[in-house]
């Protein structure tokens, strides 16, 4: 009777093991899924943000809006201050070159006005 009874538990034990590690594989199935799509659709809104966006290929002389000749240009990549040449360090600091970070597509802006804040021209 007793040896009965060790049986059943150890049956039910079992059985609420598989349940939980199939649960927990069901959990990170699910969560794997819902990460990935949701890279995915971030990734496609924005291929279509860059596919709408018209080429603009204005100078960089002046702002088109305000027509300040205070002009930042843009460059991307990583910068590190500590990597760059007093000359540039010195454009930085006038708002001539402006850090526009890691990420880059064709649809980031070139130019960048430092009267009224515009920005314009792409890499189309
Ligand atoms: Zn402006």
């Amino acid at each position: 009777m007793i040896k009965e009874d060790i049986k059943k538990a150890m049956l039910t034990g079992i059985v609420s093991g598989i349940t939980a590690a199939v649960t927990l594989l069901g959990l990170l199935w699910g969560y794997i899924f819902i990460t990935d799509w949701y890279r995915d659709y971030q990734q496609k809104r924005i291929k279509e943000r860059i596919a709408l966006t018209p080429p603009d290929k204005r100078s960089g002389d002046f702002c088109p809006e305000c027509k300040s000749s205070d002009v930042g240009k843009y460059f991307y990549g990583l910068y590190r201050p500590g990597m760059a040449d007093s000359a540039t360090k010195e454009a930085i600091k006038n708002k001539k070159l402006i850090p526009g970070g890691c990420t880059f597509s064709s649809a980031h802006p070139k130019y960048r006005c430092n009267s009224c804040s515009y920005e314009w021209g792409n890499f189309k």
